[in-house]
């Protein structure tokens, strides 16, 4: 090495370490899926920019990833032949993390272990997971656009600092030499490793091999002999990517680790749907629901999670036109056997194949959504408690799938007596009284003001249930939702209610003698309130409270508009 040089890292980074060297303590093993999936990574991006200048593979295009271990030394490395990087790629990936809002998150670290672990879970430790089985890690890697003596050598004991040095290196790629600490010994065996690998990169879509020592020429059970083989490297996955095997052929297990890669998440996927197209537009998708939200589900400029492939080929990250934003928790991938391979975002913007991909996907989703909540109640559920208030982004956003999405929300209601989201509104309809004809709900700040609303006393009264809404967003998806299974939805607080054959002929006698009785005490109140109110009514609606206040049809809702206030309108 030529001219070493000291760096320190990001702050964020010095603290990611230190957090994630503690709370992913009893899942070591992961450190092998995150370098795999890296040297994956980085043959997926040779093969792409190879495909504008082929000269890139310098006659190595059989891209592949090598493990292997020094007992001796004490270190597994592992190789790979993919874009490597050049000085400035391993500043910016190795000593800082870039993803957007990196600083928010670390505000919500709490230092409580548990609770911090789940949170690193979500965010993602890739390379840095070396650092929970290496007291010390060196890289070493070359650009396929740079020389050999142009190569990197990159090495850090996990701490403060790294130190950066030239150095010569006569293939492209990337070597990541871990060198094991004390407790972690374990995983210079040769047999583990091939079990992790097993366990864990099945489905990447590169080979991933080990070195097999030569053996001896010996004699086998019946005498006969078998011959000396040389050592050699040995594959141990397939090498094939998973998403282009048949359904059948593929384990949970498999789909799941994936996932993993994939999502960047350390939990399980909770549901997923494996789908061959064919027909006009050709693809395969493969698409995962999270059991748990990302860190940054919230923001939703987020980057989408689907992943764009042609052929096989991967082309990039977060493929925002093959998901709608109100699935932007979805994850996975979409292969087109359509599109061009060099397609670029501005293609895919607006492009034939690419609706046609959105389109089947988001069908995909929202079926496998409708079958878990049929299926499975208690999953639905923990989707619903998770996603539910960005699904509800959706009969804004698409109207094409308005029914399908309103029959996947889910509300707390007048019928149940808490405040969990869990009546559909097809349990809804099949409460529903006769003579109704609508679905009732109401919207408020919070489900107390929803439940205690003076609006639902006539309801009780009459035993019609009321859907209870108080979600930010409720305001906003029901100004888009005015029906479902032909049945209009109906705002409690909203002007002239009417409640059609609820009202029998005693309410309306009632009513109009109230009307008469009152005229005068009603022209007392509209002038005493003046321009402060558009009318003054008298109503059979209440039966505890006095007064209360209610909207006109045509006027913004009080939430709308308290919405708009804190909006600054
Ligand atoms: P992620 O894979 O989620 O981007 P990582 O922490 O795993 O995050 O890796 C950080 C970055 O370092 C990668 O995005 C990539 O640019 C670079 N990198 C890591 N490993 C390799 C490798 N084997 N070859 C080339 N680049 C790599
Ligand atoms: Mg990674």
């Amino acid at each position: 090495a030529r001219e070493t040089e000291k760096h320190g890292f990001q702050t964020e980074v010095k603290q990611l370490l230190h957090l994630m060297i503690h709370s992913l303590y009893s899942n070591k093993e992961i450190f092998l899926r995150e370098l795999v999936s890296n040297a994956s990574d980085a043959a997926d991006k040779l093969r792409f920019k190879a495909l504008s200048d082929n000269s890139l593979y310098q006659g190595d295009s059989e891209l592949r990833v090598r493990l292997s271990v020094d007992k001796e030394a004490g270190t597994i490395t592992i190789s790979d032949n993919g874009i490597g990087m050049n000085r400035d790629d391993v500043i910016r990936n190795l000593g800082t993390i870039a993803k957007s809002g990196t600083a928010e998150f670390f505000s919500q670290l709490s230092g409580d272990q548990a609770r911090d672990s789940q949170l690193i879970g979500q965010f993602g430790v890739g390379f840095y997971s070396a650092f929970i089985v290496a007291n010390k890690v060196v890289v070493r890697t070359r650009a396929a656009t740079s020389d050999s003596s142009e190569g990197v050598e990159w090495s850090s004991q996990g701490e403060g600092e790294f130190e950066l040095a030239t150095i010569d290196k006569a293939n492209r790629g990337t070597d990541v030499i871990l060198f094991i600490s004390e407790d972690s010994q374990e995983f210079l065996d040769d047999f583990r490793l091939r079990g992790i690998i097993n366990k864990y990169s099945e489905h990447i879509s590169i080979p991933v091999q080990m070195w097999r020592e030569e053996t001896p020429e010996r004699d086998g059970p019946d005498g006969e002999k078998i011959p000396a083989e040389p050592g050699q490297w040995e594959t141990i996955n397939s090498g094939q990517a998973l998403w282009t095997r048949d359904k059948g052929d593929i384990s949970d297990d498999e789909y799941k680790e994936f996932y993993k890669t994939v999502a960047h998440d350390f939990d399980d996927p909770l549901l997923w749907s494996h789908n061959k197209v064919e027909g006009k537009t050709e693809y395969t998708s493969l698409l995962y629901v999270p059991k748990r939200a990302p860190w940054d589900l919230w923001n939703r400029d987020q980057q989408h999670g689907v992943k764009l492939y042609v052929k096989r080929v991967f082309i990039m990250d977060d493929a925002e036109q093959l998901m709608p934003t109100y699935l932007r928790f979805v994850r996975g991938l979409v292969d087109s056997n359509d599109l061009p391979l060099n397609v670029s975002r501005e293609i895919l913007q607006d492009n034939k194949i690419t609706r046609s991909m959105r389109n089947g996907s988001t069908k995909k989703v929202l079926q496998m959504l409708s079958k878990l909540a049929k299926d499975d109640q208690a999953s639905y559920q923990t989707f619903w408690d998770t996603f539910g208030n960005v699904l509800k982004e959706g009969p804004a956003e698409d109207s094409g799938n308005k029914e399908k999405i309103a029959s996947l929300l889910r509300f707390a209601s007048t019928h149940e007596n808490s405040s969990q989201q869990q009546v559909s509104l097809d349990d809804y309809i099949g409460r529903m009284q006769d003579g109704q004809d609508k679905i009732y709900y109401i919207v408020a700040d919070s489900y107390e003001a929803a439940k205690n609303n003076p609006a639902l006393e006539i309801f009780r009264k009459k035993g019609v249930e009321v859907l209870l809404m108080f979600d930010r967003i409720d305001e906003w998806l029901m100004s888009h939702l005015d029906e479902y299974s032909d049945k209009p939805l109906q705002s409690v607080t909203r002007g002239d209610l009417d409640l059609g054959e609820l009202d029998d002929e005693q309410d309306k006698a009632e009513q109009e003698a109230a009307e008469k009785d009152f005229a005068e005490q009603l022209t007392r109140f509209k002038t005493a309130l003046g321009e402060r109110v558009k009318d003054v009514r008298v109503t059979h609606r209440l039966t505890d409270s006095p007064a209360c206040i209610i909207t006109d049809d045509n006027d913004m809702s009080t939430q709308m508009a308290k919405l708009m206030e804190a909006a600054g309108q």
